[in-house]
């Protein structure tokens, strides 16, 4: 059974141990030491990475001996799992010297230490238990049983957990019975034979674990509620603590500042400044919008002129223009104001949009079906539209086709 440094010191680096095992498993070997500074994955909390002698650890777990209930409470007497170091390489057996990568540990330290902190300050302000802690590669979750959960009581949480973090109060290891640990007033019951593990955080929480945890609550720095989402029946609470939450104020506030340079302003203007840019640019699409109705509404009438001079009214009149810089909604504007006349059929085109237009004044003289005229002609120029027998768009992958697909529409039209 390996023995399990981190359980009295997580802030051990370095460690002398013996090589017990060593086989092969698949491309990696399976290292069993006789004592251990690495944590293994478990009570969501990733492994530590580090080195045993040259070689690379890969992976650490904690696998069952026998069949036992999964927890994240293991007892350090009378234990059932094993711990199995994966490398990249083998190791003879015998002496070894481990070292823990000690960025990543005191990373995963931070975040769990913290995540015991925000668990505990929930339940002290608002009674919200903890259901469930994910420790990921960029923030962590807790998941949160409550009714409801709201924007201030997420603040007010954010605060006490950082008051306490500030009070760099001792975090403790206590060892117990459950009913020892239940009588001095843990948060969670746990209902296991034998020794257990706690975290006391003095004064403010104590609950069992059996990770890894700093020794004071100020080694936390600060921790940052991030963002609120439901899962499921609970509330998922994202946050990240120590060294995270510096990275992440720092990339909030390099992003602020490009804001504020993009918007010419101080960074305490930029909410001011683009809702100010938004109501601008509200104002300029309506007003962008009226001139294209003007503007349609004239070279309707001059595409109207430019027929030939004996096509009456009465008679029907085919327009057939491909236009150079038209957006698609344009081209559906002007289709709407040649159609507005009566016995027109607008056939359009735009070379910037790669789009087409066929629509025909309804109740028109034409019986043609300019949804099914669309598609045939479409066919041959790999062009995908469809709509109804008045009116049909589609486009083309090749705008220069479009001239062409205009024309065959057109003279499609004139020969029925
Ligand atoms: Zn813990």
């Amino acid at each position: 059974m390996t023995e399990r440094l981190y359980y009295h010191d997580s802030f051990q680096k370095e460690f002398e141990a013996n090589v017990v095992s060593c086989e092969r498993e698949g491309d990696r070997w399976k290292i069993i030491l006789d004592r251990t500074a690495f944590y293994p994955t478990s009570g969501g909390q990733p492994h530590d990475l580090g080195r045993l002698g040259e070689v690379e650890v890969l992976e650490v777990a904690d696998l069952p001996l026998s069949p036992a209930p999964a927890s994240p409470v293991t007892p350090p007497a009378g234990m059932t799992h094993d711990m199995v170091h994966y490398t990249s390489a083998a190791l003879p057996v015998g002496p070894v010297q481990g070292k823990i990568d000690w960025a990543r540990r005191i990373d995963h330290m931070q975040q769990h230490t913290g995540q015991h902190l925000l668990s505990a300050a929930f339940i002290e302000l608002f009674g919200f238990q903890t259901k469930s802690f994910h420790l990921g590669r960029l923030t962590s979750t807790i998941d949160l049983e409550a009714p409801s959960l709201t924007p201030r009581q997420l603040e007010d949480a954010e605060r006490r957990t950082n008051e306490i973090i500030f009070e760099d109060r001792e975090v403790a290891v206590r060892f117990g019975t459950a009913q020892e640990l239940a009588e001095a007033g843990i948060r969670k019951t746990v209902e296991r034979e034998g020794v257990l593990r706690a975290i006391e955080v003095e004064g403010f929480d104590r609950q069992p674990c059996g990770g890894t945890h700093l020794a004071r609550t100020g080694q936390a720095g600060l921790l940052l509620i991030r963002k609120l989402e439901r899962s499921r029946n609970l509330w998922r609470v994202e946050y990240v603590a120590g060294y995270r939450a510096l990275s992440a104020a720092r990339a909030d506030f390099g992003i602020l500042i490009q804001a504020g340079s993009l918007l010419t302003c101080a960074t305490s203007e930029v909410p001011a400044a683009i809702a100010k840019l938004t109501e601008e640019r509200r104002g300029q699409h309506t007003a962008g919008k009226k001139m294209e109705e003007r503007l349609a509404q004239l070279e309707a009438r001059e595409l109207l002129k430019k027929l030939s001079s004996g096509s009456a009214s009465d008679s029907l009149r085919i327009v057939a223009a491909t236009l150079n810089d038209a957006t698609a909604s344009y081209l559906g504007i002007l289709a709407a104001k040649l159609i507005a006349e009566s016995n027109v059929v607008a056939l359009l085109g735009s070379r910037a949009a790669g789009h087409v237009v066929f629509a025909q004044t309804k109740g028109s003289s034409s019986a043609h079906d300019l949804g099914a005229l669309l598609r045939e002609t479409l066919k041959d120029f790999g062009g995908k539209g469809g709509g109804s027998k008045d009116f049909a768009q589609g486009s083309v992958p090749n705008a220069a086709d479009l001239e062409q697909v205009v024309q065959r529409a057109q003279k499609s039209l004139s020969s029925k």
